[in-house]
């Protein structure tokens, strides 16, 4: 790994207590745990920073909102909070379906610069945020994805080093490097263009404050749950799903697109999916044999985890982005909702 020695990076912006703070508001399975923790690493062991991350999550895994916190100073300065980052220098949203369930915008104000994984244009992402004022940068982080084989993660990292003004990119890249090359080697190319895209790409917009919105200060809310009236455990709380057809809590931009030219009904998906979507029927095999036949996806179910896309071996699904498909057009019912 590549070294800048410490007194060599200057950072920019600093709270009192001598920290750059990064915020990262996500949903799970789209990575910002692993984006905080490869931040960290490439600011302390590539940079020579002190640094500190953590992440906020249920027991759900997947398809729950999660917050990543990372902090950044010089060397010589300690860092004794540990706590939840409440006034971010660098806020990056990596789902719009959050601006709607989360108050993601809290702590944001004019000296921070709010990034933003969307189609939209930094004025229209302004509004949709109601953001009081600040940099707004946009990037569509899903795409990229989709394109390089990553996740949104990576392309996001991008955006961050760029709206950073002091990350130094190859310690970046060293640790995306390090954390995906020991594991899965085969993903580092795409990772590593997904990241320079993400910093390519990213468009920033300065928006001074109007008064239009007010500014949203950080509320610390101490929990009313403790171990007497905690939830279950794995219980998604804010499921949006199928009554109303809302799965934006849960599902992550990305749906399984099945190619039943290719499919050879061999059933692994079914195995592999948590929850049931794929819908069967039985008929007639080239032989006059009675056997069971794929039919399609029940996306009313599907939380775009994407377990069956790895699984089947003929390549018969594949990632798609949600937003380009009319899912309840392509959606096969199950049995029982016919
Ligand atoms: S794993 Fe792939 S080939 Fe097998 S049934 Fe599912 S879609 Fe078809
Ligand atoms: S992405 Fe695939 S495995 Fe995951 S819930 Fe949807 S159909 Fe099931």
């Amino acid at each position: 790994m590549s070294t800048v020695k410490t007194g060599q990076v200057t950072i920019p912006r600093k709270h009192k207590e001598g920290m750059f703070e990064i915020r990262l508001e996500s949903i799970g399975g789209l990575g910002a745990n692993v984006a905080g923790k490869i931040m960290a690493e490439a600011g302390v062991l590539g940079m020579g920073l002190n640094g500190s991350n953590f992440s906020s999550y249920g027991s759900e895994k997947k398809g729950a909102p999660v917050k990543a916190h990372i902090r950044l100073c010089d060397s010589e300065t300690p860092i004794r909070t540990n706590s939840p980052v409440e006034n971010p220098h660098i806020l990056a949203i990596f789902h719009e379906a959050l601006i709607k369930t989360v108050p993601v915008l809290q702590g944001v104000g004019p000296e921070s610069t709010v990034l933003l994984n969307t189609t939209k244009t930094t004025t229209q992402a302004r509004e949709l945020l109601k953001l009081h004022g600040g940099y707004i940068g946009c990037i569509d982080a899903l795409n990229i994805a989709i394109e390089e084989k990553s996740r949104v993660n990576i392309p996001m990292l991008g955006a961050i080093c760029k709206a950073s003004g002091f990350f130094n990119a190859d310690a970046l890249r060293d640790a995306i490097k390090h954390v995906f090359g020991k594991k899965y080697p085969q993903t580092v190319a795409g990772n590593l263009k997904a990241f320079e895209r993400g910093y390519d790409e990213i468009k920033t917009e300065y928006f001074a404050p109007d008064d239009r919105y007010p500014y949203q200060p950080f509320v610390r809310n101490p929990s009313r749950l403790g171990y007497l009236n905690q939830p279950i455990g794995g219980v998604v709380v804010s499921a949006g799903i199928t009554r109303q057809k809302d799965l934006s809590p849960s599902r992550t931009g990305f749906i399984p697109v099945l190619d039943l030219e290719t499919c050879t009904h061999c059933g692994e998906c079914d195995y592999a999916c948590p929850d049931y979507c794929f819908v069967w029927e039985k008929g007639l095999s080239k032989t006059g044999k009675e056997a069971i036949f794929l039919k399609g996806i029940d996306y009313n179910y599907c939380k775009g985890c994407l377990q069956c896309v790895w699984i089947c071996k003929p390549k018969a699904i594949s990632i798609g982005k949600e937003s380009d498909y009319n899912v309840d057009e392509i959606t096969v019912p199950l049995s029982f909702r016919k």
